[in-house]
């Protein structure tokens, strides 16, 4: 990987003339020999070699550019004293780094002028980028966003992640079934990793603990005979927009000890000893696939201690190679921004180091450690609410598990002297569960470990103080606070839509590229009189819809007539998210179009991509449900192009930036109360996008941001949600709304799937059933009111036009660069 020959320092205090690392030449003639250099001398490939070489060409030739920033920002933020936040995740979902790097390098004519000498445009070699896909969905493009905000806004921030051999599955489709495949995402090198072995850290898991007291008589506790994983960093660089600095992911990978287990190896048990170098490079072979839910299952438990006891371990060396020494001040200078609860063992970890390593007493590592911790809830849902067996942790975390239980002791102790005798709040605070098993509620230790717990738009932090936290409110209400979820600007509308850049920059000037709400300024540009730009706006969107249809019509085989309205759906496929409403509307319009009802309608192309997890059995069949009635759609003549509906396979962050460019209408029509925020509805609205969606998440706040008349907003409240719960009738819609009757008709009759008879039986038994948390059907009357008054607007050209510029003008706030400044504000305080 390092074949290169670049180096980097070592972390030891830089004095200032190691700073200012002098930057390489950036003229397209000096990346031109470079990018020649590596193809010939480096790579062996010449011209007409396989496009992958080119990619590996100019990404080097990028990467040596990036070094310098690299270092020196490294060095910046490498001096005693100096404040640094850590951003925990076990998940990144990274996408592409060659087109951002060029966009945040301000190399992208350099690179077109090297590639041409090669014959190759900068388009085609990025495409040969395989996705970092070390992520499920929203919670891990979030992490991604947040990291570029940070080094646009040049925050000390660094990311701890995991290195995952295999990334988010590959999904394919076959006979309208989802079939996933290995994400081997490295197979071809990855040149935007530096290992760095110097750096290895070894976690312990299993063995036992043992107690003593030391030479000054206090009580300590050994961790004893550990089976021990290495943790080998692999670090990738986060670039700034255009102001040099450069910040690091860093990926732990798990690798064996060398040493071997001696018993079994002089038993003559070779192999067997040799397996436990299996077991240990396990950990960080494949990313769990559940969005928002995960199972009990070992390897996960292992994979979340591992990432937070090799960045604690690794937080603690850097801090003190930064020169400091005096731990009772390790809190002043770091935070840990836990990504939801999965890396939220760092809070007994973290004890753990200061007591049995560090050797400090119990209240001064509790007091260090609930001074740098800090929380972000994703979810509402109570299946992804993570609890861990103890039976589980007796066996492979002994020692953490000693600690929880000591921090739930004097924290009950505390629940105790503010309730006197309130044994019921006690049993619901605890950060153990009793019944029915007992289990350590991640949740609430993160909640206990933290001083600062937010929710990520504002719906969900109100709903999570006024339910779920709502205990922990009362006891510590200063701790709770909001902070609304952003995208990047730089990779969602700079990168993926450059016809667009290039217009709002014609007359606003680039300025809004680093500070999204100079956007504000094409409000006065929606109005008419500005016929020129309306018609320079619809076009930059025509050429994007091009592009989508070309897409569309090579991975599905469907034709999409980009003058039609793009009603796009793209994001995991949940229950919650009711993609089956998005089904149910198609179906209701195919119903309307076969009995001639052809007034007021527009013609339609509606795309849904997203994948299941792969034991998320209604999941995939909703995928199926799909893929069964864009078959029928697409192929009846009498329909004659109206409508057209495709599953587009394999949805990640690379198709993205394809998509939402291309996007007329967003669909986000969550049950309201169960997206937390969403993100992908902002990148739409910033791409010129215009909504329907529910009063949910960041909708809300999209649609104060918009307004009304330029959102279609439908369906049940969150309060009305929880009030209809118990008494929800669902057959009672389908008694007063013959639509909705004849749609369920059709799915009933097997319209849909001849040759597969009862296939849809499931989805049918789940929203006719009274105990449909989502309530698919109590929706579907507004949903089909509000997608007609789209078709209104659509009618209406210039209406249109001026609601896609009011949204993409209207997007300032949804900038990451917001969030971070909000986090950093009011969480991190960083200079
Ligand atoms: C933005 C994004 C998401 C999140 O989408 P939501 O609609 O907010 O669920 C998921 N996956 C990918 C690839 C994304 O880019």
């Amino acid at each position: 990987m390092n074949s290169a020959g670049t180096t980097m320092p070592d972390e030891k205090p830089v004095s200032p003339n190691r700073i200012a690392l002098k930057q390489l030449p950036d003229s397209s003639e000096a990346l031109t020999e470079d990018f020649q250099r590596y193809q010939f001398y480096h790579l062996g490939r010449f011209h007409g070699c396989p496009a992958v070489y080119t990619y590996h060409a100019l990404a080097w030739t990028l990467r040596d550019r990036l070094m310098s920033d690299w270092m020196n920002t490294y060095a910046e933020r490498d001096q005693p004293g100096k404040r640094r936040a850590y951003y925990l995740s076990l998940e990144f979902l990274i996408g592409r780094a060659l087109s951002n790097h060029v966009l945040n390098l301000g190399l992208d004519a350099a690179s077109r002028e090297a590639l041409q000498s090669f014959g190759q445009t900068l388009e085609t070699v990025a495409e040969e980028e395989t996705d970092a896909g070390l992520g499920n969905g929203g919670l891990g493009r979030l992490a991604a966003c947040f990291m570029d905000s940070c080094a646009t806004l040049n925050l000390p921030v660094m990311g701890y992640g995991i290195h995952y051999e295999y990334g988010m599955f590959r999904q394919h489709i076959e006979n309208g079934y989802q079939v996933e495949e290995p994400d081997h995402w490295l197979r071809d090198g990855n040149p935007w990793e530096v290992e760095r072995s110097e750096f290895t850290c070894r976690v312990p898991f299993g063995g036992h603990t043992e107690h003593f007291h030391d030479k000054t008589g206090i009580p300590r506790a050994r961790w004893a005979d550990t089976s021990d994983v290495l943790a080998i960093p692999y670090d990738m660089p986060i670039s700034g927009y255009r102001n040099h600095a450069v910040n690091t992911l860093r990926l732990w990978k798990s690798a064996a000890t060398d040493v071997f287990d001696l018993n079994e190896f002089n038993a003559g048990s070779y192999s067997e000893a040799v397996q436990a170098k299996n077991h240990a490079e396990h950990i960080s072979m494949v990313l769990y696939p559940n969005d928002s839910s995960e199972n009990g299952k070992e390897l996960r438990l292992r994979q979340q201690y591992f990432l937070a006891s090799a960045s604690l371990q690794d937080a603690l060396r850097q801090w003190r190679a930064a020169g400091n020494s005096n731990l009772m001040q390790f809190a002043e200078h770091n935070v840990f921004q836990m990504n939801d609860t999965h890396p939220t063992i760092a809070v007994a970890e973290l004890m753990r180091l200061l007591l049995d390593d560090e050797r400090l007493q119990w209240d001064e590592a509790w007091a260090i450690t609930s001074r740098c911790m800090a929380y972000t809830n994703h979810t509402l849902l109570p299946e992804a609410l993570e609890r861990w067996p103890v039976a589980l942790f007796e066996r492979l975390l002994p020692r953490p598990l000693e600690i929880i239980y000591e921090i739930n002791a004097r924290f009950l102790r505390q629940v105790a002297i503010k309730w006197p005798g309130d044994i019921d709040r006690q049993r619901r605070m605890s950060i153990i569960e009793e019944e029915p098993v007992r289990q350590i509620r991640m949740a609430w230790l993160a909640i206990v470990g933290s001083f600062s717990i937010n929710g990520v738009a504002a719906l969900h932090s109100r709903l999570l103080k006024e339910g779920l936290f709502r205990d922990f409110v009362e006891l510590w209400p200063h701790k709770f606070n909001n902070k609304t979820n952003g995208v990047t600007p730089r990779r969602w509308v700079a990168h993926a839509n450059p016809g667009m850049t290039a217009l709002i920059s014609s007359r606003i000037g680039e300025g809004w590229i680093a500070d999204l709400s100079h956007l504000a300024r094409l409000k006065p540009l929606a109005a008419s009189g500005n016929e020129a730009f309306h018609a320079e706006w619809r076009a930059a969107k025509r050429a994007n819809k091009v592009r989508l249809a070309a897409l569309v019509e090579a991975e599905c085989g469907v034709t999409f007539d980009p003058s039609a309205l793009f009603d796009v759906q793209v994001k995991r496929i949940h229950e919650y998210k009711r993609q089956l409403l998005n089904v149910l509307h198609v179906i209701h319009l195919y119903n309307r179009i076969k009995h001639g009802h052809l007034e007021g309608s527009v013609n339609r192309c509606v795309l849904i991509g997203g994948k299941a997890a792969p034991g998320y059995v209604m999941a995939k069949r909703i995928i199926k449900l799909i893929n069964s009635v864009a078959d029928v759609v697409n192929n009846d003549p009498d329909v004659n192009g109206r409508l057209k509906v495709a599953f587009l396979p394999n949805y990640r962050v690379s198709s993205m930036e394809i998509i939402a460019p291309a996007t007329d209408l967003s669909e986000q029509i969550s049950t309201a109360g169960k997206e937390a925020s969403g993100t992908g509805n902002m990148k739409f609205m910033m791409n010129g996008a215009v909504t329907i969606g529910t009063y949910d998440g960041a909708n809300i706040e999209i649609l104060d941001a918009v307004g009304e008349d330029n959102f279609f907003l439908f369906g049940l409240r969150a309060d009305e949600v929880e009030a209809l719960r118990g008494r929800y009738q669902p057959l009672s819609y389908m008694e007063r709304d013959p639509a909705l009757r004849q749609v369920i008709d059709l799915l009933i009759s097997g319209h849909f799937n001849p040759c597969e008879p009862g296939i849809f039986d499931m989805i049918l038994g789940a929203m006719m059933s009274p105990n449909d948390p989502w309530m698919v059907l109590a929706d579907f009357r507004t949903y089909v009111d509000a997608q007609e008054r789209v078709d209104q607007a659509w009618q209406d050209e210039a209406r249109w036009t001026r609601m896609s510029i009011l949204n993409t003008a209207s997007s300032g706030f949804f900038s990451t660069d917001r969030t971070m400044q909000e986090y950093n504000a009011d969480i991190w305080k960083l200079t």
